[in-house]
């Protein structure tokens, strides 16, 4: 079987800066990991790998930095990586991105499963998975928590909010994984040199993939962010500690001053 991962290279912060000038992220100066639910989605493709074998090529859209966070997968077992990288990509939106991936992906050929992890934590839309399996035109299965397969087709529990459905979808397919679903594998000494010494990360650039100019960077994303914000902190919250009926009042007369009631 053939798995492809798709791995995003992210601040390592949950508390992204912004620029309060320019409105965009402030990445100088923080050190970078792969997103989290990649890993998730690499572990998947690794244990499904030991099951049926096959080979796992992990890709990623970034600066050549990104090479880093691909090295680290080839560590963990890939066996491919693939990276995608020129400054007429940059500025994509989600759109671009996933389509720009979706290039990558139809010049790679044949593949079973594309994984993603089911959201960045610096973008943060989740979107991307969906968007690629759209472009691609194959079934989709969001935030995954277990998986399998089974006479060839793919079998995933969901995990929403309030219940979990189990999906079946035949291959290829993409699903986009979440942190439940394992629990990522540390790479092993010999893994590190060997994503070091003995393997390579593959470049491709604009001119490599039979690509619509149109449609990637900045120039071909559809959506622009107009402002990005950390909200302000609200003022401290204050507990009335009367009786109830002593309370209801105080709030009551309160409310009514500020003539919300
Ligand atoms: C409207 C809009 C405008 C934007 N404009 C800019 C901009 O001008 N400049 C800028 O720097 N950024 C911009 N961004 C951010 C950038 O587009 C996103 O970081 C990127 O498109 C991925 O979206 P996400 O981070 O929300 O990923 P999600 O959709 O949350 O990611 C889900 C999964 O998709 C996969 N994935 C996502 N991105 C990649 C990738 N690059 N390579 C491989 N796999 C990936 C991963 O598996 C990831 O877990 C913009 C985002 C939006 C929504």
């Amino acid at each position: 079987m053939r798995f492809i991962v798709c791995i995003k290279q992210v601040p390592d912060t949950t508390s992204v800066k912004i620029d309060k000038r320019t409105g965009r992220l402030i990445r100088e100066g923080i050190p970078t990991i792969i997103n989290p639910e990649d890993k998730n989605a690499l572990e998947a493709a690794l244990s499904l790998k030991e099951k049926y074998e096959g080979e796992i090529i992990v890709i990623s859209m970034g600066p050549p930095q990104a090479d880093e966070a691909l090295r680290e997968a080839l560590a963990m077992g890939a066996d491919r990586a693939i990276l995608l990288t020129d400054r007429a990509f940059a500025g994509a939106d989600t759109m671009a991105t996933a389509y720009s991936l979706g290039s990558a992906v139809k010049k790679i050929g044949e593949y079973d499963l594309i994984l993603c992890g089911r959201q960045a934590i610096d973008g943060d839309t989740a979107q991307v998975g969906p968007q690629l399996a759209e472009f691609l035109k194959v079934p989709q299965i969001t935030y995954v928590s277990e998986l399998n397969i089974e006479e060839n087709k793919v079998v995933a529990i969901q995990e929403l909010e309030d219940k979990r459905v189990r999906w079946e979808a035949s291959l290829p397919a993409l699903l986009t994984i979440t942190s439940e679903a394992n629990k990522p594998r540390y790479p092993s000494a010999y893994g590190i040199m060997d994503a070091y010494r003995e393997k390579e990360v593959e470049t491709w650039e604009k001119k490599h993939l039979d690509i619509d100019e149109e449609r990637i960077g900045l120039e071909g994303s559809p959506t622009s962010v107009k402002r990005i914000f950390s909200p302000e902190p609200k003022g401290k919250g204050e507990i009335i500690k009367e009786e109830p009926k002593e309370s209801a009042e105080i709030l009551f007369n309160r409310l009514r001053a500020k003539n919300i009631i």
